[in-house]
């Protein structure tokens, strides 16, 4: 009982390495490392101990617009990157997920000294994911292709998988390592040139994937990064009129501006992966056990700052004390501590922002009638972190249970039937992901049609592959990352018709 996460391999743990130096804080622009135009910088802080860790460069306008001159160059027509065979970019994709797997160590380290997620975590989950992203895509950029279709009398149609242009990624704090390839992997394999915008708050991890870009060989200007802030930077490239596409991940209420500074621009394409208030419904006849260590590992999982955390746990009222019972027990075996400890399973929140947003929703459900079960409270002094936080008698009108909380806080509810709860499940504005729990499949095939989410897990949680697709209905976003359908969204289909002289 190390309180390990699920995903992580029993002793010997990895360990982190001793940073002395961080030694990637610049604007990447051009496979060359610039300092900012307006001469400012930012620190980046270490979120388990408040100490800064470094000071990055900030961009701004002006660099943005540097970065897109540079990716605009990089696609134009005879360019290095234009001329590559599509066996060859995938190529540089597999010698970058290389380089990523030979640095795991450092970019775990870096990973948790700059989110406080535990090292372990970083290391089994973070990494894994993101060198498997980089694996799976480096895979498709040759089998990219388009159809010949019957049409109608003398012709024939083609249609050709053409790249977009130049995308502008903008990626979130709580993934930034895994949403970077996540977003990168499918752009880079379509033959598309990128722009990133890392958080402010967790720059490190991209900034030291520069240098590995470099080292790979990619051409200059096919990957820039512009570190810096959300209205300055990420606005910059939600507004660009060279953009082509924007990627972001992160709140929702950016995500409405993003959406709307695309459509006042140039009308650039826009992929969006926002909030959940996700549901998860237990039915009477589940395994409990699994049941509770899955609801749960998705509540607490990277302290609750997951889009998909599983935030309303909706549990048949015949085994709902019962359920309440066994989740408490569970939780006492979470480990909160030093995030570069390898028996840690739960670290600190991001910043004071978020922090504080958690503490005033758990004093709402306190206030608003709901039953406090365990936790509920910050850990030391000034420090940024929560205790893992149980809820039961949660009912669907308080915060709690309608605002996306972000924070390690379950809340558990209770349905008498399968009618009942579909509706309640459904009724939010979000719809990224839900989970079933039942021993009948029968039951748990038919309500996953009912569902109005992305994503339907049937007796488990976080179960995210890349080989499959990943996104929200309703106000949780627009399309989808992950698998083929991601290649979709880095693309434009163009149709080719030639006329015949004589009839096939
Ligand atoms: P955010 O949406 O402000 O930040 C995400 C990214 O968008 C960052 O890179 C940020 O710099 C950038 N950004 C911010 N304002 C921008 C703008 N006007 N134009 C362009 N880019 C902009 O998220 P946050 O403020 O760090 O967190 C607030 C809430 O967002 C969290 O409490 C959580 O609910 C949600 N969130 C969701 C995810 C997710 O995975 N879906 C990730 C992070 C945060």
């Amino acid at each position: 009982e190390n309180g390990v996460a699920e995903g992580i391999p029993a002793l010997p743990f990895p360990q982190p390495v001793k940073v002395k130096e961080i030694r990637h804080t610049k604007i990447f622009i051009n496979n060359e490392w610039h300092t900012s135009s307006r001469g400012r910088t930012f620190p980046t802080f270490n979120p388990a101990t408040g100490v800064k860790i470094c000071d990055v460069e900030e961009a701004d306008k002006e660099d943005v617009d540097k970065a897109v001159e540079a990716a605009k160059a990089a696609k134009r027509r005879g360019s290095p990157w234009r001329r590559m065979d599509a066996s060859s970019r995938g190529r540089l994709l597999r010698k970058l997920a290389e380089l990523m797997e030979r640095d795991r160590l450092l970019l775990a380290t870096l990973e948790t000294l700059d989110t406080g997620k535990p090292f372990l975590q970083s290391f089994f989950i973070d990494l894994e994911g993101s060198i498997k992203t980089m694996h799976y895509y480096a895979g498709w950029a040759d089998k990219i292709h388009g159809k010949s279709l019957p049409v109608d009398e003398n012709f024939v149609c083609l249609t050709k998988h053409e790249p977009v242009g130049v995308c502008g990624l903008i990626i979130p704090w709580n993934f930034p390592l895994l949403m970077f390839t996540w977003k990168i992997a499918p752009a880079l394999s379509c033959g598309n040139t990128v722009v990133i915008k890392p958080a402010e708050q967790t720059p490190l991890t991209a900034l030291h994937l520069g240098s590995l870009i470099r080292e790979a060989g990619f051409p200059p200007g096919v990957v820039n990064m512009v570190p810096g802030f959300g209205p300055t930077a990420g606005a910059a490239v939600a507004n660009h009129m060279d953009i082509d596409k924007v990627s972001f991940t992160g709140s929702t209420e950016v995500g409405q501006l993003i959406k709307e500074a695309a459509a006042k621009s140039n009308l650039k394409r826009v992929t969006l992966e926002l909030g959940g208030k996700n549901p998860c419904i237990v039915f009477a006849d589940c395994d409990l056990q699994l049941a509770v260590e899955e609801t749960q590992k998705g509540a607490f999982y990277n302290q609750g700052q997951c889009c998909t955390a599983a935030s309303r746990v909706f549990v048949e009222e015949t085994i709902y004390e019962e359920f309440v019972r066994c989740s408490i027990e569970n939780a006492k075996r979470i480990v909160i501590g030093d995030p570069l400890d390898p028996q840690t399973s739960h670290g600190p929140q991001i910043d004071h922002r978020q922090f504080d947003k958690i503490m005033d929703l758990i004093e709402s459900g306190k206030k608003e009638g709901a039953r406090l079960e365990y936790g509920g409270g910050s850990v030391g002094e000034k420090s940024l972190f929560i205790q893992p936080t149980i809820f039961s008698g949660v009912k669907d009108h308080m915060r709690i249970a309608k605002e996306e909380i972000f924070g390690p806080v379950q809340c558990i509810l209770s349905f008498k039937s399968q009618a009942e709860v579909i509706e309640r499940a459904n009724s939010s504005q979000y719809g990224l992901v839900s989970a079933i729990f039942t021993r009948s499949m029968d039951r748990a095939l038919s309500l996953s049609a009912s569902l109005e989410t992305g994503t339907v897990w049937i007796n488990c949680y976080n179960a995210l592959h890349v080989q499959a697709p990943f996104g929200g209905y309703k106000m949780s976003g627009n399309g989808r990352e992950l698998g083929e359908y991601a290649l979709a969204e880095y693309s434009e289909v163009k149709a080719v018709t030639i006329k015949l002289s004589e009839t096939l």
